[in-house]
């Protein structure tokens, strides 16, 4: 089958072979035919730096979706040509976080793509219990966006107990997680203050307040809020933005990320946290409920996508991640 291999980790070791060996599968696998994979800043440091990467020779890609072509013997739940959408946290089900519906926070956790192979292939075997069927009406690039980009904002702004009316103050809004945090919080009938320079996440994604310069972040949320401040605040783009998020929190609002995208120490004021009886959350991956809850909400989500890339062009996909330009998430197709 075709893959994006690399043997050695490096941006430049990354290569596109036709004869790596399909995958095989056990009695309680799956064998997927990938039909669309989503390129995302986890694959990049997969296939450049992060510690753990097994096996070598490695396939990248956390996020992706596919017909199912084969299943194992054992397999009961699903069966071939299910549409199929790929939950990505590999945990082990017998742990204390797993038996407690943590699997995200498995003691043997670990993210597919990263300690398995991934996705950026014609084909992969994966364990029946990460496998979920989606409606065949849903989108493929929708399907290829929920195992990364949808499910992680979802399980925040949960996690941060976002009320009907209240105002959540979204950084990086028109982000992969951003533009699916948007829409969460207007399900969720908040009021949506999306900090972003694209117009879109207004016109498109139906963000109510749209704040395109980082520097008047707090004196405009100030205004938009008439001097209360934000009841939650999302901000996973790191230290960067870290002071100005933490100063649009109003009194017992909480703060919640799930990522540190420009680097992850920042300092903090204890006075301010405590007075205003404000709550810290992180929030990591979700759990398969969660993931499950998506899953029947897909049909009703969209997603931008900037640029779409064949399996062959695999390098240049993940290089785009930071280009400049970038407007929208950027998908593999494979097998379309
Ligand atoms: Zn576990």
């Amino acid at each position: 089958m075709r893959a994006a291999i690399f043997e050695r980790q490096g941006l430049e070791n990354i290569d596109v072979k036709e004869n790596v060996q399909q995958p095989t599968i056990t009695d309680h696998d799956v064998l997927i035919k990938v039909k669309c994979a989503g390129v995302n800043p986890i694959d990049y440091l997969t296939v450049s730096n992060i510690p753990g990467v097994k096996p070598l020779p490695h396939i990248p890609g956390a996020e992706l979706t596919g017909i199912i072509e084969k299943v194992g013997n054992h397999v009961a739940t699903l069966k071939e040509g299910d549409k199929v959408v790929v939950y990505n946290s590999i945990f082990d089900g017998t742990c204390d976080m797993c038996l407690s519906g943590y699997e995200m926070l498995c003691r043997n956790a670990g993210i597919l793509g990263v300690i398995t192979n991934g996705g950026f292939a014609d084909y992969i075997s994966v364990a029946e219990k990460n496998v979920f069927q989606i409606p065949d009406n849903v989108q493929w690039d929708i399907a290829a966006s929920l195992a990364t980009t949808t499910k992680t904002p979802y399980r925040a702004l949960r996690e941060a107990s976002l009320k009907l009316n209240e105002f959540l103050v979204i950084f990086g809004a028109s982000g992969n997680t951003g533009m699916m945090a948007v829409q969460f919080g207007k399900k969720m009938g908040a009021k949506v203050i999306a900090v972003s320079k694209d117009k879109w996440i207004k016109t498109d994604f139906g963000a109510d307040y749209i704040i395109s310069d980082y520097d008047k972040v707090v004196e405009q949320v100030k205004d938009i809020t008439q001097g209360k401040m934000a009841d939650v605040v999302l901000n996973s783009l790191g230290v960067n933005t870290w002071e100005n998020s933490f100063s649009c929190v109003g009194d017992n609002g909480r703060w919640v990320t799930f990522g540190g995208l420009t680097g992850a120490e920042v300092k903090l004021n204890i006075q301010s946290l405590y007075r205003k009886q404000i709550k810290l959350i992180g929030s990591n991956g979700s759990t398969r409920k969660e993931f499950k809850d998506i899953i029947d909400m897909a049909t009703e989500l969209k997603v931008r996508v900037w640029k779409r890339f064949r399996l062959e062009d695999a390098k240049e996909a993940l290089q785009a991640l930071s280009a400049k330009e970038r407007d929208g998430r950027i998908l593999l197709d494979i097998n379309q």
